[in-house]
């Protein structure tokens, strides 16, 4: 890297936050540089990377996802291009209705036109028959997926690294020096924005964001000539990953001791609530990781700018979806810095500033 390179934005940290604004930034023409710590076990790492538009327990039509899917299917296509990496994996989520007033419930909403280009009443091919338990029938989610996120991990900082924009280190904020200019590790900028995930907790600049983090536990496991067509969710999701090979999860806790450490009571209830939704004896577990989303109080994405530092700037608290979240709001926030168009104040990082 040249020593007199002025950036315009450093982003500091590549999970999903960092590289998919950094993506969007340079796409815009920008020069972005990444400073990332890198660690083996992130939330980013571990995820699954469901896309699903039909969330919670109530199965309600995800927040904005009107807006928000038919943006990110754009952007992973547009950068599995850009990366040359296939990582999107679009794929219908297969629900098991757990009742027959469900299967009502399910069947109307399905004619009905908010609901239309989400959901359809489905049968599941042969290949299911006495594998999974769904003695209601049930309904296939569409604009679902997958994004497999190391990969797209991996194709991003190949992609910057080979424009000699991507640092493997940790920022210390005592090091960041103000002026016309920010000075930190060597490197000028114009501005910084932290994409550091939980690790905003620990940002003296960024401490009054209210981090509610939750902990997730999941399984990779094994299950022989079981059919993929579907990704399945009741309670859990089962999600197929190659050939045999499936991953299944999360568990959801606001209180934990150990932010990466797997439990057995994590694994003994994603095992239960497994066998509510597959006929299945055989479950070989080959993997079992935890770590923590990056949730905020009021569960609403952070991003903006330091109302007293204005050259930092924050892209965070996209809890547990991630990866459909982040495409549209990366592109609110280049708006916002390209074109001055004002940050909507739900999602405002000042919304929780109180001085
Ligand atoms: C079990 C589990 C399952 C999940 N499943 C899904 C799913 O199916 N779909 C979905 O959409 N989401 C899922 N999520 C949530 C998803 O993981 C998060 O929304 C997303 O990964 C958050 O990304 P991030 O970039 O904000 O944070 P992180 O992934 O934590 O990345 C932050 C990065 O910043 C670096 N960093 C931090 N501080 C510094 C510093 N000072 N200097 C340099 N580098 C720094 C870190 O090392 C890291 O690389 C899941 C989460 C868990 C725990």
């Amino acid at each position: 890297m040249r020593e007199e390179t002025i950036f315009d934005y450093i982003i500091v940290g590549q999970g999903v936050a960092g590289s998919v604004l950094a993506l969007t930034l340079a796409s815009s023409g920008l020069k972005v540089l990444i400073i990332n710590e890198e660690k083996p076990n992130t939330s980013s790492k571990i995820a699954a990377g469901l896309l699903n538009p039909v969330t919670g327990f109530r199965k309600k039509k995800a927040w904005l996802a009107d807006i928000i899917f038919p943006v990110l299917h754009q952007f992973y296509l547009k950068q599995e291009q850009v990366l040359n990496e296939q990582f999107y994996h679009p794929k219908d989520i297969f629900i098991p209705f757990d009742s027959i007033q469900s299967q009502n419930d399910w069947i109307s909403k399905s004619g009905d036109n908010e609901w239309s280009s989400f959901i359809e009443t489905s049968e599941l091919p042969d290949s299911y028959h006495n594998r999974i338990i769904q003695p209601f029938g049930g309904m296939s989610i569409k604009q679902s997926g997958w994004v497999d996120i190391p990969k797209l991990l991996q194709a991003t900082k190949k992609y910057f690294t080979q424009k000699e924009a991507y640092l493997s280190q940790k920022i210390e904020y005592t090091q960041i020096q103000f002026g016309e200019n920010i000075i930190v590790n060597g490197i000028t900028a114009k501005m910084i924005i932290f994409c550091e995930g939980t690790n905003t907790m620990l940002n003296p600049f960024f401490d009054w964001i209210p981090f509610v983090p939750n902990k997730g536990e999941i399984l990779d496991i094994k299950l022989e000539n079981f059919p993929t067509q579907f990704i399945l969710n009741k309670g859990v999701f089962l999600l197929p990953i190659h050939q045999d090979i499936f991953r299944c999860g999360s568990t959801y806790y606001n209180e934990f001791d150990s932010p990466d450490g797997v439990t057995a009571v994590g694994k003994k209830e994603l095992l239960t609530k497994l066998k509510g939704l597959i006929l299945e004896n055989n479950i070989e577990i080959i993997g079992h990781k935890a770590n923590v989303r990056p949730a905020v109080l009021g569960r609403r994405p952070v991003l903006g700018f330091h109302p007293q530092y204005p050259q930092l700037g924050i892209f965070n608290g996209l809890g547990s979806k991630g990866v459909s979240l982040a495409p549209y709001f990366a592109k609110v926030l280049a708006h916002n810095l390209l074109n001055a168009t004002p940050l909507p104040i739900d999602v405002n990082c000042v919304r929780f500033w109180k001085e």
